[in-house]
């Protein structure tokens, strides 16, 4: 737990060289001490774990995150960040290169008089391999996902917009105890079903059209992602043929993911496969990414991905969608979990063309 995770961060600070480091993404103040709450910094060293936060938090902070000392500060976060390193001698400081923004870099450099900052490092290579405890969060996210595709379903109707649609999916999960949504829902219906990305807007649903839903739970911190594409009313032969390619895709994506596989490999057989059948140049977004606490994690399954070797507890979707300006499109997505021979799905809706009468 808490313990674990704070040694890898000391092992990962010895790595680079660092007498500390300075700990400021909000997911990673969640990661490495339990304290949920923004405007705090931890400061990590080899025998000290230091939590600097303001009157707001002090209580929290200290139930939260019982290994931390927690200081409060009372004249500006990065003065009392400072202070505290100059105190204790501290003279290399590691920083989040993706998180600190460029004006607290400027002003805590112009404050520690007799340190550095650096190296720049990212604490998300410490986060791919999801512990037992994160699964279960992770586990319930994706059933609310599942639960609110279940009454969709019953919901979804010509006439109705796509953003009653993302207010429905949104409420059910939150009833359900999701926190918030997981980002943006997308609802794209018809010909939007081409915008990879087509967030619910006011359009209406017509009979016939494809409607694509993309969304999320959160679960203490964890997140869901799932997609799924559904016809209201009949499909027509292109709809059904379009619909093959992407689910047969899908499928060989989930069929390839296991320990040992590359990110790079399992994202190349897809789009070879999606190419073969004709529409390679209408899937041009990677395959799949990690979540966790953030929606977008590493590793990653594209042609740019860097995981060498995938392993058991790390989680990736798998997400091929066939993009057609002008006429729509489609994407189906589950989270699956990497086990010790294969995968297992976390999302369990069916994936089977569903249309809606
Ligand atoms: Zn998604
Ligand atoms: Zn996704």
């Amino acid at each position: 737990m808490i313990e674990d995770r704070l040694a890898r961060l000391r092992d990962f600070l010895r790595e680079k060289g660092a007498d500390a480091i300075l700990v400021s993404k909000e997911v990673n103040l969640h990661y490495f001490s339990g304290f949920r709450g923004d405007d705090t910094v931890l400061l990590v060293s080899p025998d000290e774990a230091l939590l600097v936060t303001d009157s707001r938090y002090t209580e929290q902070a200290a139930a939260q995150a019982p290994l931390y000392e927690v200081i409060r500060q009372k004249d500006g976060l990065w003065k009392e960040v400072a202070a505290a390193a100059l105190k204790r001698g501290w003279k290399r400081l590691a920083f989040e290169g993706d998180a600190l923004l460029y004006r607290d870099y400027e002003k805590l450099g112009t404050l520690l008089t007799d340190a550095v900052l650096g190296p720049a490092i990212s604490l998300a290579p410490l986060r791919t391999v999801k512990e037992a405890e994160e699964l279960v969060w992770m586990r319930r996210a994706a059933a609310i996902g599942d639960a609110a595709f279940d009454d969709i379903v019953k919901f979804l109707r010509p006439g109705i917009s796509e953003n009653e649609v993302a207010v429905r999916l949104e409420s059910t999960m939150r009833a359900l105890g999701s926190e918030r949504p997981a980002f943006s829902t997308i609802v794209a219906s018809g010909p939007r079903g081409s915008l990879p990305h087509g967030v619910a807007t006011e359009k209406l649903i017509v009979a016939g059209e494809f409607v694509t839903m993309d969304y999320g739970a959160v679960v203490q911190g964890y997140h869901s992602d799932m997609t799924r594409t559904v016809c209201v009313g009949k499909a027509g032969e292109k709809q059904r043929a379009v619909y093959e390619v992407v689910l047969t895709a899908q499928r060989l994506g989930v069929s390839l993911v296991r320990p040992g596989a590359s990110g790079k490999e399992v994202d190349a057989a897809v789009r070879e496969q999606i190419k073969a059948a004709g529409y390679g140049e209408n899937f041009g977004h990677g395959l799949g990414h990690s979540l966790g606490l953030e929606i977008h994690e590493e590793p990653r399954l594209s042609s740019a991905s860097t995981c060498e070797s995938l392993e058991p507890s790390m989680i990736v979707t798998v997400e091929p969608g066939v993009y057609l300006p002008g006429w729509g499109g489609l994407r189906i997505e589950d989270t699956v979990l990497v086990t010790e021979d294969g995968a297992e799905a976390l999302t369990h809706s069916p994936k089977e063309l569903i249309e809606i009468s």
